[in-house]
C-alpha cells in the first residue's frame, strides 16, 4: 500500500532527502576549511549513529533534518495525512531524546544542529563545536 500521496512523496524526495544529504556537506566542508580533523563519519557502533563523532573528545555531531525531527521552527507535517506522519515524526523526537540520554550517561557531549540552522549560519554552529572541542583560536 502506498501511504504516500504523489504530493507528499515528491515533498519528500527534493525536500527532505537530497537536502538532509547536503546540509551535512555543507557543515562537514566548512569545519573542514577551518582545519577541523579527528572526526569520524557515520559511525554504526556509536548509539544513534551520530552524523560525526570526535573520539578523542566526545563529542557526537547530530545534523537534524528540519523534517525528520519536528523542528519547531520549521514544521508543517503534512495536512492529509497528519495523523501517520505525526506519529512517526514524534517517535524520531523520542528516540533523539533515548540517544541523548545513552549517550549522556557515557560521557558524550552531545550537539544536535537544525538543518536551518546549518544552512542559515553554519559559522554560528561551528562556533558552538569549536567550544565543545575546545579548540583555541
Ligand atoms: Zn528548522
Amino acid at each position: 500500500m502506498d501511504v504516500l500521496s504523489k504530493k507528499q512523496r515528491s515533498y519528500c524526495m527534493s525536500c527532505v532527502k537530497s537536502k538532509n544529504t547536503k546540509i551535512e556537506d555543507t557543515f562537514r566542508n566548512y569545519i573542514r576549511s577551518k582545519g577541523i580533523r579527528g572526526y569520524r563519519i557515520g559511525r554504526k557502533n556509536v548509539t544513534g549513529k551520530p552524523d560525526l563523532y570526535f573520539g578523542k573528545t566526545k563529542v557526537a555531531v547530530f545534523i537534524d533534518g528540519c523534517f525528520w525531527h519536528k523542528c519547531p521552527v520549521c514544521l508543517s507535517i503534512p495536512s492529509s495525512n497528519y495523523k501517520f506522519w505525526d506519529e512517526k515524526l514524534n517517535k524520531n523526537v523520542a528516540r533523539d531524546s533515548k540517544v541523548n540520554d545513552t549517550l549522556e550517561a557515557m560521557g558524550v557531549t552531545v550537539l544536535r544542529f537544525w538543518g536551518h540552522d546549518v544552512k542559515k549560519d553554519v559559522k554560528k554552529c561551528y562556533t558552538r563545536l569549536r567550544k565543545e572541542l575546545k579548540v583555541k583560536t
